[in-house]
């Protein structure tokens, strides 16, 4: 066989755990890197509220203005017609005044009620505005200490977390791809697991029995082996892997 198998469930076992080591790290930066996201998809979406409300703003702006001249047309057609009133002659002149002065009564009236929401939805909007301007601030200040945490918290694990980086991906080339996808397939599924020492006789990663004979195949390492139940890759007790010799003269070293 032209795998050897040994070495390639040693260099698993080493992968798995460098992974475990950066999921560790991930974990010490807790919740922060979401928290931040979470905080900046919220002052995106509290900019765009603003904008939409600004819009509606210049929007009610240009109908008052619209409004307004309508009404000063009104007003002085008004008192033309009733300038008019005096110097009419006949009743007919005087009715058809008349009803073009009610008629522009009536059109000031609902302009007026028109202006009046207009006023309305205005200083709601303004409201809203300085509202939302006020939450944006709190969240806005939030995110900075938060960044601030994350911040300091990756400075901290900066330096080991590009060492493991880079033990990993020198690993990683080193296991042939098969194994490597199944790994990388079974860990993504397992959160960070993809291949697991037998513990007490037990699968390390979902504790399902690994019969004695399965056991024995497994520390004999000729076959890739696979939990039957959650389909980590199997290893054999850390005792029977060689963990160091080879990461020391292949892996650190070999840069
Ligand atoms: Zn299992």
């Amino acid at each position: 066989m032209a795998v050897n198998v040994r070495r390639e469930l040693e260099m698993v076992a080493r992968l798995q755990h460098v992974d475990s080591q950066l999921k560790d790290l991930e974990l010490e930066k807790g919740d922060l890197p979401n928290l931040v996201n979470k905080l900046n998809d919220e002052i995106d979406k509290r900019e765009t509220e603003v904008k939409e409300l600004e819009d509606r703003l210049a929007e009610i702006g240009k109908q008052k203005r619209s409004n307004d001249g309508q009404i000063q047309l009104l007003r002085m057609k008004l008192e033309k017609y009733k300038e008019q009133l005096y110097t009419v002659t006949t009743n007919r002149e005087y009715d058809a005044i008349t009803a073009e002065i009610d008629t522009a009564r009536g059109q000031m009236e609902s302009l007026d009620t028109s202006q009046k929401a207009l006023i309305e939805e205005e200083n709601l909007i303004t409201l809203q505005i300085s509202d939302l301007g006020d939450r944006t601030d709190e969240v806005r200040s939030e995110l900075g200490e938060r960044k601030g945490e994350l911040g300091s918290k990756q400075e901290e694990t900066e330096d080991e977390e590009n060492r493991l980086m880079h033990d990993r991906e020198k690993l990683a080339v080193r296991i042939k791809k098969p194994i490597l996808a199944h790994y990388e397939r079974i860990r993504q599924a397992r959160s960070g697991i993809g291949a697991a020492h037998i513990d007490r006789g037990a699968c390390g990663a979902c504790y399902a029995v690994v019969p004695p004979q399965r056991q024995a195949e497994i520390r004999k390492m000729e076959d890739i082996i696979l939990c039957e139940s959650c389909g980590v890759l199997l290893l054999p007790e850390a005792e029977h892997l060689d963990m160091e010799s080879e990461l020391a003269t292949g892996v650190s070293g070999e840069s």
